[in-house]
């Protein structure tokens, strides 16, 4: 495909060019009549810009001569899976000029490998199909989060995602054994390799993953798999306080070992939220409490063993006064039932109105003053500010979002409150030594923040880097490094 290429494409032959390309079917323009919204709106409709064409390429050839006709014309480009990121990282911006180039076609798992335990896989694989993949070899992809019915496995490793098996399994990253990646100059760097050990230099994959676009186009990845459990079993506990929750994470960690793979803590706003919008889903003991905890437990023996270790675990809990009630799921549809109040909160909370949401890592055993501390700060600025406190503490990650008082405008509120709420959050983290995103990924939403709460070593470091792989600043301009 490169070989065509024209010296310096103009702008105006840009469009053209993509066209024979990728095929005219394949780049969406507004002049074309096509409702791009789906593409250039993010998630939580915060942000709408305006793309000069969305491209669709099918295979990695398509997506280097993309990128080289761009970088020829000095067009920016933005990727983009399944758009769900949350840190308005995946949509163009208003200029107009950008090309939105969407990975979805690239869809294709090209292999798995059961005895090395690893697959390869497009990038714009839909996690969900990863997982369903793996199933079917018998074997299991354990990254797993709400958006998983959408979100791509190209997006996952661009934002080094997390969810809600990290304790176990770690973030995408841990999952990722190797990658295919379209480089600022539309070339391919074939590193799909399955390999446990290669200590041949720089990790470049690592530099990539969690890069959201700005440093190479990820085409293809080699992951990581696992061995099925026996059996998954859940459970659903009242607890007490956030000290007591902190404490009942010790136990469990220490009685189930490796087998804990979900540990989720859960507030009572937050499941109210669930309990108004989602009345179908009967949210269990969340009235009498401030804070429920999801844990699962998954053992490689049978149901049976794992029942008796939950049983011994929550007696011991309820001894110690750690745990107030629990429920464990009887059955595999309950334990569904389980998981899916848990992911619902963010849907619940989107019903209810925007809110200020922060994303945030704090040592485990911090968690609790840190919420203690800066709930009381917040209520203080703000009377009858409401706190969508839930996430993953086993990950000493807490999706720490701050919702307008009852009956208050969510718009007018974020308009008034969203600096100065976000500073407070924030220099609180810093303040208990903890990270302002902990997995959603920084976008353009945090990249004016980063150097107040990075590192400045680390951050020259950063720019460093990109200008070294992208030096014509084509790849998503303005996220992660504010310009
Ligand atoms: P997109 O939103 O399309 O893109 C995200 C970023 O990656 C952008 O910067 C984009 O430019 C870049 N990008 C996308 N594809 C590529 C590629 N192939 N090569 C290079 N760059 C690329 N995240 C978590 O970590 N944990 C959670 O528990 C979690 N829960 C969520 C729940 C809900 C309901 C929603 C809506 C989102 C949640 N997220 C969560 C955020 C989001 O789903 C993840 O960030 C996900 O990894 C994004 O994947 P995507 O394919 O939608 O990427
Ligand atoms: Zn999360």
């Amino acid at each position: 495909m490169s070989a065509d290429l024209p010296e310096a494409l103009p702008a105006s032959t840009l469009v053209g060019h993509l066209r024979r390309v990728v095929g005219s079917t394949h780049v969406l323009t507004q002049d074309g009549g096509t409702d791009l919204s789906a593409w250039e709106q993010d998630w939580r409709k915060r942000a709408h810009g305006r793309a000069l064409a969305v491209v669709r390429p099918g295979n990695t050839d398509e997506v280097a001569a993309v990128v080289q006709a761009c970088a020829a014309a000095g067009h920016s480009i933005v990727p983009q899976g399944g758009n769900t990121g949350l840190v308005v990282g995946s949509v163009p911006d208003d200029s107009g000029s950008q090309v939105l180039l969407s990975l979805t076609r690239l869809n294709r798992v090209r292999a798995i490998d059961p005895a090395n335990l690893t697959m390869t896989v497009e990038a714009g694989c839909v996690l969900q199909a990863v997982q369903d993949a793996a199933d079917q070899a018998g074997l299991l992809f354990p990254l797993s989060l709400a958006a998983e019915g959408s979100c791509t496995i190209g997006g996952n490793l661009a934002t080094n995602a997390g969810g809600t098996q990290v304790l176990r399994y770690g973030n995408a990253r841990e999952l990722c054994l190797g990658l295919e990646v379209v480089t600022a100059q539309g070339e391919v760097w074939h590193g799909l390799s399955g390999l446990r050990k290669d200590n041949t230099g720089y990790d470049l994959r690592d530099l990539l993953v969690g890069s959201e676009g700005t440093l190479g186009i990820i085409t293809a990845a080699t992951l990581k798999l696992h061995p099925r459990p026996a059996c998954r079993l859940t459970a659903w506990a009242a607890v007490p306080s956030l000290d007591a929750a902190v404490s009942l994470l010790g136990l469990a960690q220490s009685r189930l070992g490796a087998g804990l793979t979900g540990f989720e803590v859960m507030g009572q706003f937050a499941l109210s939220l669930v309990d108004r919008h989602m009345p179908q889903l009967r949210v269990p003991l969340w009235q009498q409490t401030p804070f429920c905890v999801l844990l699962e437990n998954s053992d490689s023996e049978s149901e049976t063993h794992a029942r008796s270790q939950f049983e011994q675990l929550l007696e011991s809990a309820f001894e110690d006064g750690l745990v107030t009630d629990a429920v464990v799921a009887e059955s595999l549809q309950q334990a569904h039932g389980l998981w899916h109040i848990r992911e619902s909160i963010p849907l619940a909370q989107a019903e209810e109105g925007l809110n200020i949401k922060h994303d945030i890592s704090i040592p485990v055993s911090r968690i609790p003053a840190f919420c203690a501390e800066t709930d009381a700060l917040l209520q203080r600025e703000i009377p009858g500010v409401r706190l969508v406190n839930f996430g993953h503490l086993g990950d000493g990650n807490l999706h720490y979002n701050v919702q307008a008082p009852a009956g208050d405008d969510p718009g007018a509120f974020l308009r008034t409150h969203e600096e100065r709420v976000n500073t407070l959050v924030f220099d609180q983290v810093a303040q208990h030594q903890g990270s302002i995103s902990a997995e959603h990924g920084v976008g353009s939403l945090k990249a004016a923040k980063l150097p107040h709460y990075k590192d400045p070593v680390a951050l020259t470091l950063m720019r460093q880097i990109k200008q070294a792989l992208d030096p014509q600043g084509i790849l998503n301009p303005g996220r992660v490094l504010s310009p």
